[in-house]
């Protein structure tokens, strides 16, 4: 039976165990942190990811998942060893390896002696890093202990990472070697997605191309939002008649205060920095990074206006996570908001469905609360953060009777901004204007009949 070690206990390397186990391998996960390794040996899963507790909780007790802190327990008995460690921004923009490279080694120096193990990098890695791994790796390997290295970058998005992980678009595999990508590959037939079998640089500059194209529309959409503002059109109609152009597809074109994580920040600004020192010129990845920041000083600029000034008022926002059905708050435009808000000596209290326990100790001096009817209470404006399920079904009535003044700032147009008017509420969403464009017809016409929404 192949048995498969995972590094790092993350995102990342919660699901890589989780699926494997889940098609009937035996996984072991390693952790630096004691602390995580005890709470999932109890079977407690230390973040919120939607369907991601019961995978963990049916195989730690079926035995097929376990952890550890220890590397010779889990390497020396694995034929695949994932690395799935965090590579954070480091100080120049560029990607930092020191836990790639503390995993590297101590991967090399407890690799099995007598046959081959193959190595998958799914950590989001520098291009040339499979050749940095290899290094590492064969520094510490014993006399006899062969191996090879497959990149196999992963695309999974926080908030349906199981579910992206069970069916996933596409496998992407890069090796220098058939016989390690065919071992790797075996594990994925299961998940039905097709596999492209490239050389490890391809494969590497495949998730920073697709993280940075992502990243891309999203400034796109955010840009011509700005635009729209200006020239009052409205923003979410001009996506809508985007999005169904084929060559263009829906995705991606949600106008907004703008993208945050631990991914698209930090992989547009490494493969600018990478393109930097290979003498490249990255002006387009530079202007996505400059939008995305743009967009929320606009956003706090813009409830200012609303409040005449924040300074003394008492803002509420809804949504902390830097996106909706994740506790992650990593980049969260919340965190930069809130600061810049308390700067200008707003007061504030938050709501979050998934990440308050996160966000305590990240920023003194907000006010929690149990919910957002809670938060928006007494407020002079609330402010709509991230785009929670829970937040459509509010009671917005009851809101707005609740609050000192009725002012509601949509950073990302979940609300129907005629909705909001009618309810009394000064409403302004991300590009949304309407000062000359007022819909008095559904948005579709299909057969000679009227749609509100767009046909399938
Ligand atoms: P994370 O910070 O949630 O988890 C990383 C884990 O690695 C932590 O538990 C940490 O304690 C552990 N770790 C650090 N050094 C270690 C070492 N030497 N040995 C063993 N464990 C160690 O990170 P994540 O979000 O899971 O991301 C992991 C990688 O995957 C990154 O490169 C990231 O860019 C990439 N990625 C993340 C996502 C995502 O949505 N989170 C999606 C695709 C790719």
């Amino acid at each position: 039976m192949t048995n498969i070690a995972v590094i790092g206990s993350g995102y990342v390397g919660l699901g890589t165990g989780a699926i494997f186990a889940e098609t009937g391998y035996r996984v072991i996960g390693v952790d630096v942190d004691a602390a995580k390794v005890a709470r999932l040996q109890g079977g407690d899963c230390p973040i919120f990811e939607p369907g991601l507790a019961e995978l963990l909780t049916r195989h730690v007790a079926s035995g097929r998942l376990r952890f550890t802190t220890d590397y010779a327990d889990a390497v020396s008995q694995a034929q695949i060893v994932f690395i799935c460690v965090g590579t954070p921004a480091g100080p120049h923009g560029g990607a930092d390896m020191r836990h790639v490279r503390e995993a590297a080694g101590a991967i090399g120096r407890h690799l099995a002696v007598g046959r081959r193990t193959v190595i998958v990098n799914k950590s989001t890695m520098p291009i040339g890093s499979g050749d940095l791994v290899d290094t590492l790796v064969g520094q510490g390997a014993a006399p006899g202990a062969h191996f090879a290295v497959v990149s196999n970058p992963e695309f999974l998005r926080e908030g349906s990472a199981v579910a992206d992980m069970l069916h996933p678009d596409r496998i992407v595999l890069g090796a220098a070697d058939p016989e390690a990508a065919a071992a790797v590959a075996a594990l994925y037939q299961p998940f039905g997605a097709p596999i492209l079998v490239t050389d490890r640089r391809t494969a590497e500059m495949i998730k920073y191309a697709s993280n940075a194209f992502l990243a891309t529309k999203i400034a796109f959409i955010n840009e011509v939002a700005q635009v729209c503002e200006a020239l009052g059109a409205d923003v979410e109609e001009v996506a809508t008649g985007m999005g169904l152009d084929k060559r263009i597809g829906p995705q991606f074109l949600h106008a907004g205060i703008g993208f945050g994580g631990s991914c698209f920040p930090k992989d547009v600004q490494a493969l600018a920095f990478m393109a930097a020192e290979a003498n490249c010129h990255p002006q387009l990845l530079h202007a996505v990074l400059d939008i995305n920041r743009d967009g929320r000083r606009t956003f706090v600029r813009q409830l200012d206006r609303l409040v005449e000034g924040v300074a003394g008022r008492t803002i509420a926002i809804w949504g902390l996570a830097f996106k909706p059905n994740t506790d992650d708050l990593r980049e969260a435009p919340a965190v930069d908001i809130i600061r810049d808000l308390l700067a200008r000596g707003a007061r504030v209290r938050a709501y979050d469905p998934a990440a308050m326990a996160a966000a305590r100790s990240l920023l003194p001096g907000v006010v929690f609360c149990a919910d957002a009817y809670e938060a928006a209470a007494g407020a002079d404006a609330v402010a709509l953060v991230t785009e929670w399920n829970e937040f459509k079904g509010l009671d917005l009535a009851r809101v707005r009777e609740s609050m000192r003044r009725p002012v509601l700032a949509d950073g990302r147009n979940l609300y129907d901004p005629q909705e909001l008017r009618a309810l009394g509420f000064t409403y302004r969403g991300i590009g949304r204007d309407r000062r000359h464009h007022r819909r008095e017809q559904p948005l579709f016409w299909q057969h000679g009949r009227q749609h509100s929404e767009a046909a399938d």
